[in-house]
């Protein structure tokens, strides 16, 4: 059994958080959501740092919901490492054992195994004041893991290192997690990381779960504009349903009656009911030969800005009223001819990739 979070409620003047979420053991879950939706709040009320108004939270098998932080059997990583800044790295990692009073002999061994754990061999008398960002982040985790608790909660815990040094030991820690087992809640607001370290992404919006989901789903297919947006680049362009034909496919028209679009039959929909079509930009394909066509899922459109990304082109585009957004990979730009600002721009929309979100 991992974590089971039963509809916790927690009130403050202006803010109300509102959770309902399983987590199966082993499962690394991320928080991902804007910066105030209360992903902070939530790690604390499942750590026991602030009592919830209401609801349950099981760790294990252990109803922990009215338990002290320090017998919930929880590692917390946080941001700022909080690591103590006159103990060495060996006894900041001991000090959770220590803390159970555990025999001076295991306390040893263990010090040694969580610094090969998290590759700081070598480190134990060093002080922390002498360590990069990095390596603090390294000593962070070693503690929290040192009494192999049953949950590891990490809060935002690269936030303040720099890009190389986030992708590196990003990878570390999902290995590690991996290599434990441990049921894992990490929370971030960066999606990129969010992406490739998770089993399952629960975003939150204003308290709530927004959605949650597999990585590919949460990306590909949102439930809300909130979680296409929250997701990166999207194109949202709001259409009525014109004609359902059950399993082929579903035509919609574009509000202003510019783009027409044939997406997959996937759940029942009515004709004349209004959605969203959702697709990512690199879900395109550019054709840039000046000439007007028509067809289902084909934009013709202008350019209103490009940037150029190194392994991709973006573009920023106008059809009718309808702001687009579409990019070429850098081979393709290489292979086509220049793109500037004012060029009439077709594109197609891969009609598997589109999908459809309730306006
Ligand atoms: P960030 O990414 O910036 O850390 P977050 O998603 O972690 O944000 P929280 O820190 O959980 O968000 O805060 C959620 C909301 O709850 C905020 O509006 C915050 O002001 C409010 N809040 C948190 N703790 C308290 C408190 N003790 N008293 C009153 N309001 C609080």
């Amino acid at each position: 059994m991992g974590v089971s979070i039963k509809n916790i409620k927690k009130s403050f003047k202006d803010f109300n958080i509102d959770v309902d979420l399983e987590i199966e053991k082993g499962e690394l879950i991320t928080l991902l959501g804007p910066s105030g939706c209360g992903k902070t709040t939530l790690i604390q009320l499942i750590s026991g740092i602030i009592p919830p108004g209401s609801g349950a939270i099981h760790i294990g098998s252990k109803d922990v919901t009215t338990m002290p932080v320090w017998s919930r059997d929880i590692g917390i990583v946080f941001q700022d490492y909080a690591l103590f800044p006159h103990m060495n790295v060996g006894d900041n990692i001991a000090y959770g054992l220590k803390a159970r009073k555990t025999k001076s002999s295991l306390i040893k061994k263990r010090v040694t195994e969580m610094l090969e754990l998290v590759q700081l061999m070598g480190y134990g008398k060093r002080s922390v004041s002498s360590l990069s960002g990095g390596e603090k982040q390294r000593t962070a985790l070693a503690r929290a893991l040192a009494p192999s608790p049953l949950l590891l909660l990490l809060d935002e815990p690269l936030s303040a290192l720099d890009a190389k040094m986030r992708t590196i030991l990003r990878r570390e820690i999902r290995s590690i997690q991996k290599e434990l087992g441990i049921t894992t809640i990490y929370v971030t607001h960066d999606q990129e990381e969010a992406l490739s370290i998770s089993d399952r992404i629960v975003v939150m919006n204003n308290g709530r779960v927004e959605q949650k989901g597999r990585p590919w789903e949460i990306y590909n297919q949102p439930a809300s504009g909130f979680s296409a947006d929250f997701m990166g680049e999207s194109n949202k362009i709001p259409c009525t349903v014109e004609e359902v034909s059950e399993p082929d496919g579903i035509s919609l028209v574009s509000s202003d009656g510019d783009i027409n679009f044939r997406v997959p039959y996937r759940k029942k929909i009515k004709t004349g009911e209004k959605y969203f079509v959702f697709f990512r930009p690199q879900d395109t394909e550019v054709i840039h030969d000046g000439t007007n066509k028509t067809g289902e899922n084909m934009i013709n459109a202008k350019i209103l800005s490009t940037e150029y990304f190194g392994r991709y082109l973006s573009f920023d585009c106008k059809a009718g009223n309808t702001l687009l957004k579409t990019e070429i990979s850098d081979r393709q730009v290489l292979d086509s001819k220049i793109f500037k600002v004012g060029d009439p721009v077709i594109f197609t929309v891969n009609q598997e990739r589109c999908w459809l979100i309730r306006n």
